[in-house]
């Protein structure tokens, strides 16, 4: 391959070459930052990372944003290691070594330490008590909740994932099908519709990028990583959504960009919506005090179904 061979095709047809690519990549996370506001000058941003390729890409572009203005020390890495024996510690390990190459802090949290156990064992107490509950729901409830402590404890003005294009798209998908009507209006590059001091508003840089490009821009910058998948994603309700999403795509090209596109029109009337039904006041949960918009909060109550 030459330097003018071309690695990428665009949906209007035209070709990329690898130098022409990366620019592509990287001006267009940056155009979400500032089109969206993602972040202002005095915000301390904490990164949420896992050492996949989502997750390190952003790390890496949001570093070089901010290094730009001189503001890269107002960063700073976090990973929760949920505890998904022969996985999780290899994603580890390529975070550690990528933010030591990067000169960034990295902080690790555990569902260990915050609920007791690691999702392994949470997942054979669950199975032992036949409880109809998938690994991916232990996981994301646990996630959102540890990721918005950890973020506000350790000073945190802004949470960043790693969220791409594909991600929104099937998050979209999978709330219409499950009927989460109150879900729907907080998606979106930067999320939620009211706010509360507990709560660290999120924000999404690589919401225009697809899951294609990013696995080619870490591919081409030569990100030392494992592209493994956790062993519990083929049980998930997502994972059914993401494949007929590539079915779709592969027949119809931009059909993903369409949903995501479709959605951010439809946003500012279903938040209206929402807020008509709900109104702006957060709860929060009388067990733990974390925002919710129950009495008790998923957490609390998945905890009490892991718990002996
Ligand atoms: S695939 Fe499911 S279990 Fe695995 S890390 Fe993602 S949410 Fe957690």
């Amino acid at each position: 391959m030459t330097n003018s061979s071309p690695v990428y095709k665009l949906l209007n047809g035209q070709t990329l070459t690898k130098s022409q690519f990366l620019k592509y990549v990287e001006e267009k996370v940056f155009k979400t930052m500032r089109k969206y506001k993602l972040f202002s000058l005095d915000d301390k941003i904490v990164v949420a990372v896992s050492g996949g390729k989502d997750s390190l890409t952003v790390l890496y572009l949001t570093h070089k944003y901010l290094k730009r203005k001189g503001l890269e020390k107002n960063l700073l890495a976090l990973a929760i290691d949920e505890g998904i024996e022969n996985y999780r510690s290899k994603t580890l390990d390529d975070l550690e070594k990528f933010c030591k190459k990067y000169k960034i802090q990295l902080e690790i949290r555990s569902y260990k330490q915050k609920y007791g156990k690691t999702l392994d064992e949470s997942i054979k107490k669950i199975k032992t008590s036949k409880e109809n509950i998938s690994a991916c729901n232990i996981c994301g409830t646990f996630r959102r909740q540890s990721l918005n402590t950890a973020a506000r404890e350790l000073g945190a003005t802004k949470l960043v994932t790693g969220h791409n294009l594909d991600d929104e798209a099937q998050s979209i998908l999978l709330n219409i099908f499950k009927n989460n009507f109150s879900i729907l209006p907080r998606l979106g590059p930067a999320n939620g519709v009211v706010t509360d001091s507990k709560f660290i508003p999120r924000v999404k840089p690589l919401y225009h990028i697809t899951e294609k490009e990013v696995r080619l821009y870490t591919l081409l910058k030569g990100f030392d990583l494992h592209y493994s998948v956790c062993p519990y994603a083929k049980d998930s309700f997502r994972t059914n959504i993401a494949v007929m999403l590539n079915e779709l795509e592969d027949k119809h090209k931009g059909v993903k960009h369409s949903i995501v596109q479709f959605y951010l029109q439809a946003q500012g009337a279903l938040k209206e919506q929402f807020l008509e039904e709900k109104g702006n006041q957060v709860t929060h949960c009388s067990v733990c005090g974390e925002p919710s918009q129950r009495p008790v909060c998923n957490t609390c109550m998945m905890k009490s179904k892991i718990q002996e």
